[in-house]
């Protein structure tokens, strides 16, 4: 811990806004940084408290800080991977840029599922799940809460990324969390046709369209993460059309895409021929997210 008088941080605090204004940047993330990198809260920031204070302890020294938010302002480097972390739904995430930042619509995708076990006979609350290309872990560690019985096989060809997933798991305690280096299905061959669940938040940006991301995504993120080839649908095709082979009857399919997608992903599980209640769901932006499907019941 390095010790800073509040007064000084005072300053640090408002020429970092400033910065963040001519930037194009939202002044409220020099807040946000504050919060990971120091023991001050947000009440205390927006009251304006600390600068009152002799004594503030910063988990870096101010030149440190502010080499950081240079990072920020001048490279466009993610918030996240300056501090390492990511809060994302009720946890904490530790992430770094071997993985994507995990964004607010994917807290969202966990919320489809819970819904979606009501909707089929399986015991989901106790079956084995699949989360393919978990990066962060986000999704499995989401499920693994959400359903504390269940078995979550967190599958992902970057063993770097796994790394990163590993390390949540066990800050989080979820050890119902099982780890598959491969790519989507092919480390789960002993789980054909006894997975009750699959879910993914696959690349899906057209390769096109990678560059012309926001630069802290084009510039900092993982294309491996992002990349869903030409028209960006590589990999939801090969989960469309690999996932019936690993699902026990009524068992559910669900995965992330963007804008525009829909019409498309509808038409690969319908001519797949294997899927039943092909639905899609808005996110909160309005944008048509997620693809729901479950396998016949065989009833
Ligand atoms: N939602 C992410 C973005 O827009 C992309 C995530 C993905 O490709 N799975 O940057």
């Amino acid at each position: 811990m390095k010790i800073v008088s509040g007064r000084r941080l005072e300053q640090w605090r408002k020429q970092a806004r400033q910065a963040a204004i001519a930037a194009d940047l939202s002044p409220d993330e020099v807040d946000w940084i504050l919060q990971d990198l120091s023991e001050i809260d947000r009440l205390d920031l927006r009251l304006g408290t600390f600068a009152d204070r002799d004594r503030i302890a910063l988990h870096v020294d101010l030149e440190e800080l502010d080499r950081l938010w240079q990072k920020r302002i001048r490279d466009r480097v993610p918030l996240q991977y300056l501090t390492g972390v990511a809060p994302w739904r009720n946890f904490e995430l530790s992430v770094s840029p071997d993985v994507l930042v995990p964004r607010p619509e994917t807290e969202e995708l966990v919320d489809v599922a819970i819904a979606a076990t009501r909707r089929t006979k399986l015991d989901c609350d106790r079956g084995i799940w699949a989360d393919l290309g978990t990066g962060s872990g986000a999704i499995a560690l989401g499920l693994s809460v959400a359903f504390p019985e269940a078995t979550i096989c967190a599958v992902d060809i970057s063993k770097a990324a796994l790394a990163v997933a590993r390390r949540n798991a066990e800050k989080l305690n979820c050890d119902r969390v099982q780890f598959y280096c491969g790519s989507w299905f092919e480390p789960l061959e002993q789980y054909r046709e006894k997975l009750c669940a699959i879910v993914s938040n696959p690349p899906y940006i057209p390769s096109g369209e990678v560059p012309k991301l926001q630069p802290e995504v084009s510039r900092h993120e993982p294309h491996l993460a992002l990349d869903g080839g030409e028209d960006g649908l590589n990999c939801i095709r090969q989960l469309v059309r690999m996932a019936p082979q690993y699902l026990q009857p009524g068992g559910i399919w669900l995965v992330e895409m963007m804008a525009g997608q829909a019409g498309n992903v509808v038409e690969l599980l319908e001519q797949q021929g294997s899927y039943r209640d092909i639905q899609i769901i808005k996110d909160m932006g309005n944008m048509e997210r997620f693809a729901l499907a479950y396998s016949p019941d065989g009833v």
